[in-house]
């Protein structure tokens, strides 16, 4: 048979909710009924959203998928400043627990009708009596649109304890709005097709509830009642990496700074050989389109390297003639290693010295993490991944033996350039300047 809804009602129904999360940047959601927690794995990837809560009786079904709340790898790989919380509970509406009090949205998708009448009298007292949310979206089946639905014999569901016509819903939102001091809107999701009879409204019908008084009211009301009570099993909990956590900044710092400043080092031994072996260079080189590979994946990642490449260059033109060798010194104990063999046994561990105000000036990443130029001093400071000089003004980065080893080829290559013919020329200019001097001698 055809879907009657497109897209399904049960993700209008979701739909409608996020929508409404977006407008209103509600940052603290509780999902009464949350079932498989559907609606929360949606809800999860709109980052207004620091507090997420779910709600459900029935702890085997809350448990079947909420391991699907994790975080995924790009939340720990790229963590934002964004913060969430997402637990899980079990327990019933119809019983008030203190952890649920003060939120800005409360969702009750599909829940009311599964409650008897006098449990619907509890959930309206808990729901907005004691936890008082500053607004609160209820949906529940419109009966008058039951006779649309192919084959439906009695309720849409067999554990539905009744199913409400308009009149009766907006009935009980009217009497629970003047009650506890909420105004609420009419609406719904799933229009009749056409050709049938419009008038009997949308198949799932939707209150909309606003707190009178607002946020400030809720404050207000929580003064005065200060007994925690807390009647429902945590479930679950998880928090999301954040970069307010400072152990999280401070590892994606570290990170990026380490990037960058191997980056550096890579560009001082190649400025110092004369050696630029990236595909970057050679593309340049080679005039871009002879470079290998023509596919959008190559294209994309040339793209990505000449960005790349002109971030670096922004760097280094901004370091100037900052970046210098660092040989150890005494007292410099923490930062040189001796060489393994006898015959290198006083050798000192090279580095190359990159100042921290210029990666703090010219690394956009680095100066935003950091805020300022000693917090990231003192960020770095703070762990064994990096070393800092002895004032702690520069990041010190190891030459490996490959750099070493290609400087010296590097001397070795001058050194074989005055052996070859070309000492030759060398050797005539040295006699000009000597016949020069001998001019001014005379
Ligand atoms: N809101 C979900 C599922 C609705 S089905 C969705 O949008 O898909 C109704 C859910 O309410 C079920 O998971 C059921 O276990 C739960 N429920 C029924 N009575 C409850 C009660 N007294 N307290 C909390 N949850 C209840």
């Amino acid at each position: 048979m055809e879907p009657m809804f497109s897209p399904p009602l049960h993700r209008q129904r979701h739909q409608f909710v996020i929508d409404f999360v977006k407008r209103n940047k509600s940052k603290k959601v509780v999902d009464l009924g949350c079932s498989e927690c559907s609606l929360l794995r949606k809800l999860k990837f709109h980052r207004e959203v620091e507090l997420l809560v779910g709600v459900d009786i029935d702890g085997a079904k809350v448990k079947k998928r909420m391991h699907d709340l994790v975080p995924i790898s790009t939340d720990y790989l790229q963590p934002t400043y964004d913060q969430l919380c997402i637990e899980l509970y079990q327990g019933s509406v119809t019983q008030s627990d203190s952890r649920l009090r003060g939120f800005d949205l409360v969702t009750s998708i599909e829940l009311i009708e599964h409650l008897t009448l006098p449990d619907v009298e509890y959930f309206s007292e808990v729901v907005f009596g004691y936890m008082t949310p500053v607004a609160v979206i209820v949906s529940t089946p419109n009966s008058e649109f039951n006779p649309l639905l192919p084959g439906l014999k009695g309720f849409r569901h067999t554990d539905h304890k009744f199913e409400w016509t308009r009149a009766e819903f907006q009935s009980w939102a009217l009497k629970v709005s003047l009650k506890y001091g909420y105004e609420v809107e009419f609406t719904g999701v799933g229009e009749a097709p056409t050709g049938h009879d419009e008038r009997v409204g949308f198949c799932s019908q939707i209150g909309v509830f606003h707190q009178l008084m607002g946020r400030d009211g809720c404050n207000i009301l929580f003064a005065g009642d200060a007994i925690d009570v807390f009647s429902y099993t945590l479930l679950y909990s998880i928090n999301y990496p954040s970069l307010h956590d400072n152990n999280i900044l401070r590892r994606v710092l570290v990170t990026e700074v380490l990037y960058w400043a191997e980056n550096l080092r890579r560009r001082w031994i190649e400025e110092k050989t004369g050696e630029r072996d990236d595909c970057y260079t050679q593309c340049q080189a080679e005039g871009g389109d002879q470079c290998p590979g023509s596919s959008e994946q190559d294209m994309e990642m040339q793209e990505k390297q000449t960005a790349h490449g002109a971030e670096m260059n922004h760097l280094m033109e901004h370091r100037g003639r900052a970046l210098l060798e660092y040989q150890a010194g005494e007292g410099d104990e923490e930062f040189w290693t001796k060489g393994k063999g006898k015959q290198e046994s006083s050798t000192l561990q090279r580095s190359v010295s990159v100042p921290l105000a210029v990666l703090w000036t010219s690394c956009p990443k680095v100066g935003a993490l950091s805020g300022s130029l000693s917090n990231l001093r003192r960020l770095l400071m703070d762990g064994p991944e990096v070393k800092l000089s002895q004032d702690g003004s520069a990041l010190l980065v190891n030459l490996q033996e490959q750099d070493l080893e290609e400087e010296e080829e590097e001397e070795e290559d001058q050194n074989d350039l005055e052996d070859s013919g070309y000492a030759g020329v060398s050797q005539c200019f040295h006699s000009a300047e000597q016949e020069e001097d001998w001019e001014t001698n005379v």
